[in-house]
């Protein structure tokens, strides 16, 4: 049996393309960028070809991509670095309050260690309000991070509002644009994001490689200027990243960023496409079945639905048993009961949050895939609610 992959959001498959220069490097280019030799200069032509791959599709100076390994390490990174090079400035730092794990936690921490957090709400769509954020900030704040699009429900935040707000008011602005990096067009300038993350394996590309733009004044005024490095080693990435440069990943995610490009506006609408036309069937073919996050300012991949009277793990579950991978939320909070900290901001209750099942579409889908989900999906959702122990609430 053909399995249907809809869980993009949590991990995508590696493109083939991408695959092919991965497995060209890994023999090929094997070593090591800082080398003086010719085999080592070969691989720091291959690092620099990328970063200048990469940054071309950020509108962004070259030397302000900092490769590391992962959209976790990254959005550390931004947190951390920026707080500790910034402490004497301040320790006032605003988030939103649906970020992913990776910025929520990193300030949770930061927080132990004395810093003063502020979690912006979100309204039901999970948006934030601009003027809430402009009366957050205070003369000690020292950084907005507002993800560019959530993970869970795909509502895309207005950034250059945001990116606006904090230039006026000469903040950094980081954003987490894991979800959104290679499937909305992203111009760092235009956008005035001073710091953004990105992850491969969100995009076709291996896991383990990930990016930091780190706009160039950090660099070239010195390192640790504006940011400090979270480890220390050797000077590698400019002495923002020790360690020795995965340079076989870091060409497939270049791979993985050119095919980005070349195909994005073609697969923005082929995607929106497939996407209404699930949201649309399902609300027609099932009772008591709701859309979370924004109808259309969502990423052209995500579907969150919410199903009275059942639950989103016993969902996932049967659909797997008929070969279809989907996901109750976020992949990394799937193991905790908690339910999602992102469907309570926006206001579910969390019965109603338990009850949510996320199909997140990519490259490899097509009609047939979602078809093949609306033959499915009905009469899993009556099965459940049959033997549902909510149900008798349905029926009083
Ligand atoms: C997946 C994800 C991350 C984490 O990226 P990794 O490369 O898996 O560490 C961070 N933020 C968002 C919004 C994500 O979707």
């Amino acid at each position: 049996m053909n399995y249907v992959y809809l869980d993009n959001a949590a991990t995508t498959p590696v493109d083939p393309r991408v695959i092919e220069v991965i497995n060209t490097h890994l023999k090929e280019t094997y070593g090591n960028a800082s080398s003086l030799h010719n085999i080592g200069e070969k691989a720091n032509r291959v690092l620099e070809q990328s970063r200048a791959t990469i940054s071309s599709l950020l509108n962004a100076e070259k030397d302000d991509i900092i490769f590391t390994s992962s959209g976790t390490e990254s959005d550390n990174m931004a947190i951390k670095g920026v707080a500790r090079a910034n402490k004497k400035r301040g320790k006032h730092i605003i988030i939103s309050s649906i970020e992913h794990h990776a910025v929520e936690n990193p300030c949770k921490e930061l927080e132990n260690q004395g810093y003063n957090l502020t979690y912006l709400p979100v309204d039901e769509f999970g948006f934030i309000d601009l003027e809430d954020l402009k009366e957050t900030i205070t003369d000690n704040t020292i950084l907005i991070s507002i993800m560019f699009a959530n993970n869970e429900i795909g509502t895309i935040e207005p950034i250059k509002e945001i990116g606006e707000i904090a230039k006026d008011h000469n903040i950094l602005f980081h954003t987490d644009a894991v979800q959104a990096f290679g499937k909305l067009p992203i111009d760092v300038n235009d956008l005035n994001i001073d710091l953004l993350s990105a992850s491969a394996h969100k995009l076709y590309g291996p896991k383990g490689v990930g990016l930091l733009y780190l706009r160039n004044e950090g660099i070239k005024k010195g390192v640790g200027k504006y940011c400090k490095p979270l480890m220390e080693g050797g000077g590698h990435e400019r002495g923002m990243r020790p360690s020795t440069e995965n340079v076989p990943g870091i060409a497939g995610f270049a791979k993985a960023v050119e095919i980005a490009k070349m195909e994005m506006t073609q697969e923005i609408e082929r995607l929106t496409n497939i996407r209404d036309y699930i949201i649309n069937q399902v609300l027609k073919k099932i009772d008591d079945c709701y859309l979370n996050g924004h109808p259309s300012k969502r990423l052209s991949g995500n579907i969150n639905l919410g199903f009275k009277y059942i639950e989103g793990e016993s969902l996932v579950l049967s659909l797997d048993m008929e070969g279809i991978g989907a996901s109750t939320g976020s992949a990394c909070s799937s193991q905790s009961l908690e339910p999602s900290h992102v469907l309570i901001a926006i206001g579910l209750k969390p019965e109603e949050a338990h009850g949510s099942l996320r199909l997140s579409l990519g490259r490899f889908n097509d009609k047939s895939d979602a078809n093949y989900l609306l033959e499915k999906l009905p009469p899993i959702v009556k099965r459940l609610r049959d033997m549902s122990p909510l149900k008798g609430e349905k029926d009083d």
